[in-house]
């Protein structure tokens, strides 16, 4: 089995090709331009994760809500769990950036932290 990628990690978006064997193993990775490109692509395969973006509801503050971002890259397999848990989070201004707004989200040993203050 064959599976497309394109490399995300620089302008070039290098198109990756992964040959894999029925119990997904990597058989061969071509089309990458330098090493970070199969580091990509066995990431995508072995454990894809990816960095979760979204808000929360803010209390006592003329802004309805407070951008927020996983500290690190969750798993793939986890973001609708996060997002269920992100929608129900309520917190109080002030708030700044990098203060943690909810500690181990969905049970994945990260963090969801602010990324904008917000006063009153
Ligand atoms: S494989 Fe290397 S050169 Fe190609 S897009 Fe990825 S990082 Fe850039």
């Amino acid at each position: 089995m064959k599976k497309n990628f394109t490399c995300i990690n620089c302008p070039l978006g290098c198109q990756v090709e992964v040959t894999l064997d029925e119990n997904r193993e990597i058989l061969d990775i071509s089309g990458n331009s330098c090493k970070l490109g199969e580091k990509y692509v066995r990431n995508e395969i072995k454990n894809p994760r990816r960095m979760l973006t979204s808000t929360v509801k803010l209390l006592g503050s003329k802004y309805y809500s407070v951008p927020v971002k996983t500290k690190e890259a969750i798993p793939k397999d986890k973001i609708f769990a996060c997002m269920k848990e992100i929608n129900e989070v309520e917190i109080k201004a002030p708030v700044n950036v990098g203060d943690i707004v909810k500690r181990d989200i969905a049970s994945t040993g990260i963090d969801l932290v602010a990324t904008a203050n917000r006063t009153n």
